[in-house]
């Protein structure tokens, strides 16, 4: 039998869209974990569920998304030493994690099949285990000196679609890297870079001319991962760049608001996409997405639904990923989430404009409920349940 999900008394229904951020309804409806309707429960065809969530007046949004992450291997970080840090991340209300490589493997191989080897060996592991049921994208090679075409047409043909951030390994220079990220594009892989100063001893300085010669789909961390590029140019990169604006909570928030500022200036907010960089140097962010969005909205001046949609729709749409959006087809990803507890502000957008955590209630991936009420977030003032 087909599995559906009907999930009532939806509060309010965020899309992800930027160009229409809050839709009608109070209702929707997924089934075999993909959207199929939304809307006024009494117009909607509830019969047959399965599955019957009453979501008691809280705010629907699609799964959030982080578009930086460094994952190594199922759901363990090397790095910090930490276990369970991708379900850490899913109660805070994040159903989709992107590598932007796996530069946290000790002993990383950096002979050219051996960076191959492991990037296909990435991407099947994550492919074949989500960690409590979070979609992990990863098998993101760092391109380093020596590989030829051949590489990545063998990478891609063996279902590898991102690169790692340019300039971790070997290639820092504009011309061998933009040669590689055209390459890789030609074959289907998408491609980033890290943008600022040197992350963590061993990494180096990319500056706005060799993003921009190397002309990657996403500017990786704009705002720095840790260090800024100075202001003259990120304001550089926001001018000249059709690539998406990758701002990150692991970066220099300063560089952050400029970023955001730039772009509202300039028309450009659908290119801001969100992630947390982590783990990394300064650690697990589980709740990375959230305070980007509460600090994006609260000190960017940005409504918390457009904010929402930097974290979810702009990211599936420049990834483009069956995710982040409320649109029939798309994967059944959800995050249910309340105005916390005590905190100020009429309503969960207000409080989150004020920049409030929201309290998570539950996720829901691919139509199939993943967690309840967050471990992580402040607790909510209204929690869904199954019925
Ligand atoms: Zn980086």
């Amino acid at each position: 039998m087909a599995e559906k999900l009907v999930i009532k008394n939806i509060g309010m229904i965020l899309t992800g869209k930027i160009e229409a951020p809050i839709a009608d309804g109070d209702c929707m409806i997924a089934e075999d974990g993909k959207i199929t309707a939304w809307g006024q429960e009494s117009n909607l065809d509830t019969d047959g569920a399965t599955t019957v969530v009453d979501a008691h007046g809280t705010t629907l949004a699609p799964g959030l998304i982080d578009s930086h992450i460094h994952p190594v291997v199922g759901d363990y970080t090397p790095r910090q030493q930490q276990l369970h840090w991708i379900d850490s991340t899913l109660h805070g209300g994040v159903t989709t994690l992107i590598s932007a490589g796996e530069v946290h493997m000790p002993g990383r191989p950096k002979d050219v099949v051996g960076l191959k080897a492991m990037a296909i060996a990435a991407q099947r592991w994550y492919e074949n285990f989500r960690p409590s049921g979070v979609k992990v994208h990863a098998g993101a090679p760092v391109i380093e000196h020596g590989m030829e075409e051949q590489d990545f047409k063998d990478l891609a043909d063996a279902g590898v679609k991102l690169l790692g951030e340019v300039g971790l390994g070997t290639v820092k220079d504009g011309k061998t890297a933009n040669q590689m990220v055209d390459w890789a594009r030609k074959y289907g892989i998408q491609s980033t870079i890290h943008t600022g100063g040197p992350s963590i001893p061993g990494s180096g300085l990319i500056d706005a001319d060799m993003v921009l010669e190397t002309g990657t789909d996403v500017v990786g961390h704009i705002n720095g991962g840790h260090s800024a590029l100075p202001d003259d140019q990120i304001v550089c990169l926001c001018e000249n760049c059709t690539a998406a604006l990758e701002i990150v909570h692991n970066g220099n928030e300063r560089a952050a608001l400029l970023t955001l500022n730039t772009a509202r200036e300039l028309d450009k907010l659908d290119q801001i996409i969100l992630g947390t960089d982590g783990p990394a140097g300064s650690g697990v962010q589980p709740l990375g997405i959230m305070r980007m969005v509460a600090m994006l909205s609260s000190l960017g001046n940005v409504p918390a639904e457009t904010a929402f949609c930097f974290a979810n729709g702009n990211t599936a749409r420049r990834r483009e990923l069956d995710v982040g959006l409320i649109e029939a087809g798309y994967s059944a990803d959800f995050v249910l989430m309340d105005q916390a507890q005590h905190a100020p502000g009429k309503n969960l957008l207000e409080s989150v404009q004020l920049g409030n955590l929201p309290g998570v209630g539950m996720t829901i991936i691919d139509g199939k409920i993943t967690s309840h009420r967050s471990r992580n977030t402040p607790p909510a003032n209204k929690l869904p349940e199954v019925v």
